[in-house]
């Protein structure tokens, strides 16, 4: 690997214990037990990234990431407890209980444009594999707040890039020219805007203005990689304001683009939108948990309805049975972009075609409902809506009460023959029967 002589080896600027706040009590014993023992091994040992940002800020960091200049094997070597992953780069994993903690070797950065071996015909980095010095590792880095690298050895920041400053400034800079960085990895767009959102940092204007040009670059990257990152952005707790800066910043469309186009239309959309998106970081704060299923089904509800719709206009179908078709086209179509799980799909598609079925409030059927094994994500769904001005007020408060009562009364809400009393006679059945839906 050849130095580009650009960035590397500039010495950093070494921020004594005293001139800073990042304590150990922020850091979990399992970290610190790996920095101690790569330390006492003659090893250099640093913690570095989200954890030394987040506990400078007193977020009480849970992810701890090591960087050393010992290798895997020689990691391996000194803990039983470690497992060498990755194939491009190899990663080690050493694990406390339920607590991974992952350490890298210093690493060089493929930083060179037009070293034609390390990227591909767009600049994305495809070979990043050569172990080098701490002065090497800084400047494949994101951002500067995510270069910080706190010293076990004396409890000291090295600082290459300024990163310092900007944490207390609270602002995301990328590290070197910020169009060759988004070019190279165009998922740092995804990640200005997430730690924008979680952190309250701004995004710096030099990456702003890069990000303009780039955001269609997103459609190069691997699907699967973008669900990760999807759930990254999604479930940290502050969802609300990280989908208000991707929409800001024309990434959400790049992510979602069949939902972009009817929130820019549909203000119930968009409302219904941001209270799923408002009740998803409520529970996040509550300690409760939260499925990716749901918010997924919100974002593909207006696109499916409206296909559904046109399904319905070219064939004769149940509601229920062009919702299931609507949602698996578009799904299939969202598939390209983000790669979704299957056991996402599957009980997401089956809350929406349960959907219809809250308007029956009268009979056996409607009854059933409350079995279903999709009943509580459907009805949370539903009312959501049904505050949002995109459903009916009163079904709402009707499944709500429902929930509550004994199941004579609910046999009464439901006016269900059996609740009137001891005289039963049968009311001749119907005969005009629903063709069966794909439900449960
Ligand atoms: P958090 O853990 O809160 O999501 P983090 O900054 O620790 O934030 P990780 O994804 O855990 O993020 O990555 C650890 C570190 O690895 C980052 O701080 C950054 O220095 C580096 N890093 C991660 N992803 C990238 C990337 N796509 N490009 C450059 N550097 C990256
Ligand atoms: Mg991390």
């Amino acid at each position: 690997m050849k130095n580009t002589g650009k960035t590397g080896s500039k010495a950093p600027n070494v921020i004594p214990r005293a001139a800073h706040n990042v304590s150990r009590a922020e850091i979990s014993k399992a970290a610190l037990k790996v920095l101690y023992r790569l330390h006492k091994s003659g090893y250099q040992a640093f913690l570095v990234g989200g954890g030394v940002r987040d506990a400078m800020l007193e977020l009480h960091p849970k992810d701890f990431d090591i960087a050393t200049n010992a290798t895997p094997e020689e990691v391996r070597s000194l803990f039983s407890n470690c497992r060498l992953i990755g194939r491009r780069f190899r990663l080690a994993h050493v694990r406390f209980g339920r607590e991974i903690i992952e350490v890298a070797t210093f690493r060089a950065a493929a930083n060179h444009e037009d070293d034609d071996s390390a990227h591909d015909t767009e600049g994305r980095i495809i070979r990043d594999n050569v172990y080098g010095t701490i002065d090497e590792d800084v400047w494949r880095r994101d951002f500067t707040c995510n270069a910080l690298y706190y010293n076990i050895a004396d409890f000291s920041i090295w600082d290459y890039t300024g990163g310092f400053d900007d944490v207390k400034r609270k602002r995301l800079v990328l590290i070197g020219d910020p169009a060759q960085r988004l070019r190279e990895d165009p998922v740092r767009m995804l990640r200005a805007v997430r730690f924008a959102g979680k952190l309250g940092f701004s995004i710096d204007k030099s990456v702003v203005n890069a990000m303009r040009g780039h955001t269609e670059l997103l459609a190069n990257v691997p699907a699967a990689r973008l669900f990760d990152e999807f759930l990254k952005l999604f479930q940290s707790g502050f969802a609300e304001r990280t989908f208000e800066l991707l929409r800001e910043h024309k990434l959400f469309g790049e992510l979602f683009p069949a939902t972009e186009e009817e929130l820019s239309q549909d203000e119930r959309f968009l409302a219904f939108t941001q209270a799923a998106l408002q009740n998803s970081d409520k529970r996040v704060a509550e300690g409760k948990s939260v499925t990716p299923m749901f918010l997924l089904g919100v974002f593909l509800w207006m696109p499916i309805k409206k296909l559904a719709e046109i399904r319905r206009s070219e064939e004769k179908m149940s509601e229920s049975q062009s919702l299931s078709l609507a949602a698996y086209e578009i799904v299939s179509q969202q598939q390209r972009r983000i790669s979704i799980p299957k056991r996402f799909t599957v009980p997401m598609r089956e809350m929406l075609a349960l959907q219809p079925r809250f308007a029956q409030v009268r009979g056996k059927r409607a009854m059933n409902l409350l079995q279903h094994r999709r009943f509580r994500a459907a009805y949370d769904f539903m009312l959501l809506q049904s505050e949002v001005g995109l459903g009916d007020p009163e079904l709402g408060k009707f499944w709500t009460d429902v929930q509550t009562q004994s199941t004579d009364e609910q046999a009464r809400s439901f006016q269900m023959p059996a609740a009137q009393g001891a005289d039963k006679k049968r009311r001749p059945r119907r005969r005009r029967r629903r063709k069966p839906t794909q439900e449960s």
